[in-house]
């Protein structure tokens, strides 16, 4: 690559033309005159999406009615899909199901996982990770009542704080603030070492860089569909359970799609001894079936090469903001190092806020996450290299003209 603190425009169209990745731009929708750098909160819509609704719901749900649960594959979308995101992820067959939300599937292993070790009692997260892990395993704890603790610690301290006391270690793969990669070999090896297990969240990484979960070994994951995975606001999760730990200990949500016989109707529960066991009950299924066309769209591409674009791209993100925002007392948050980090870059300023409101009124829509942190994500499929530039450049004007004092950006909406 060029020296880019030489940067032209010129040379990002150059970059755009030769992406072997930009056929896929064109199956997205995106309105006119817009920036999207927000596919880490909420992925962009695929054009095939709406005709995979419509088909569900007028040929499926509205002609063939409930037959639908058989002749449409609707009692097995779960594990259909789960076994296409278990390819992004590096699992196996019947390892991965589409289910629920995150946070309820991170109840559900975290449960299974403090059974499988209920001679320990603490449980190793990161202090500064997205807030809903660790309120739902507050939850756990509480409704466990078996003297459980979270010992917090912040991503240097990880390694040292797996000692032969913790029972679980659960972690975000990448940081949704900070974007920070974690290392998920060493630290999963450290875990077993020590006798424990581990939880990876894939939110932030699933979709734009290679996961190895049974290379590494790992014991159970979670993440959502709607960022990178581009499933649609509020689209169900995942869970990963290694098949060494099924049919084991049981997920404590026992509802009827977990029995062994649902139709039987039994009064007596028996778990299924697979991955099925970690359904619960009846799945939305115009939901799933829109997740199912943004796995399929990244099955098309090459993960290795989603990877060097979306480096390529923060790479390029910094260095344009190194040249032309030097002077505006902006500082990076996310590891200058490619592989440490995932793919979002997030900049510090303490009039993040007002910026990025003022940012969003020109078409560039990033977004800020307390207290300080202006986040821009970056989705290798639909970011175009060209993007980067026409961003920086409207930020700059923003911080030459002071726009973002005026007092319509200071107003904080329901959703940051
Ligand atoms: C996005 C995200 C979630 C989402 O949780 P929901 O249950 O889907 O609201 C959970 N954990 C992390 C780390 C996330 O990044």
């Amino acid at each position: 690559m060029k020296n880019f603190l030489k940067i032209t425009r010129e040379d990002l169209e150059e970059l755009d033309n030769q992406d072997p990745l930009k056929q896929f731009g064109s199956e997205f929708n995106m309105p006119e005159g817009i920036l999207y750098f927000d596919g880490n909160s909420l992925g962009a819509m695929p054009h095939a999406t709406l005709d995979r609704v419509n088909k569900v719901v007028l040929e499926e749900w509205g002609s063939k009615l409930i037959t639908s649960w058989n002749s449409s594959g609707w009692h097995s979308l779960s594990e259909t899909i789960g076994n296409k995101i278990a390819k992004l992820v590096g699992a196996g067959d019947g390892e991965v199901v589409c289910v629920d939300g995150t946070g309820l599937n991170i109840h559900k292993v975290h449960a299974v996982a403090l059974k499988m070790r209920a001679d320990r009692k603490v449980i190793v997260m990161e202090g500064s990770n997205f807030p809903t892990d660790a309120y739902i395993t507050q939850g756990l704890i509480d409704q466990l009542e078996q003297n459980h603790k979270i010992r917090f610690v912040e991503k240097d301290q990880i390694l040292d704080a797996i000692t032969e006391d913790v029972a679980l270690v659960s972690l975000t793969q990448v940081h949704y603030k900070m974007g920070h990669l974690l290392d998920m070999k060493s630290i999963t090896q450290k875990v077993h070492d020590t006798g424990a297990l581990v939880v990876w969240d894939l939110s932030h990484s699933a979709g734009v860089l290679p996961i190895a979960l049974n290379q590494c070994n790992v014991d159970f994951a979670v993440g959502c569909t709607y960022k990178y995975l581009n499933g649609g606001p509020g689209s169900p999760g995942y869970l990963f359970v290694a098949k060494r730990h099924q049919g084991k200990e049981t997920q404590p949500l026992t509802g009827w799609w977990s029995h062994e016989k649902p139709f039987a109707f039994e009064q007596e529960y028996r778990p299924k001894n697979d991955i099925g066991q970690f359904l619960s009950g009846t799945q939305p299924i115009v939901a799933l079936a829109a997740v199912e066309v943004g796995i399929d769209m990244l099955l098309r591409a090459d993960m290795d090469c989603i990877r060097t674009k979306s480096l390529a791209l923060g790479d390029i993100f910094i260095r344009l903001i190194k040249k032309h925002l030097s002077d505006y007392g902006l500082t990076l948050a996310t590891p200058i190092t490619g592989a440490h980090r995932g793919s979002q870059i997030s900049l510090r300023s303490k009039n993040g806020f007002a910026i990025m409101q003022a940012l969003k009124e020109v078409g560039v829509i990033g977004d800020f996450r307390a207290p300080d942190n202006m986040r821009f994500g970056f989705a290798p499929l639909y970011t175009r290299y060209t993007d980067l530039w026409d961003a920086v450049i409207k930020l700059r004007a923003i911080m030459e003209n002071d726009t973002w004092k005026a007092g319509r950006f200071s107003r904080v909406p329901d959703v940051t």
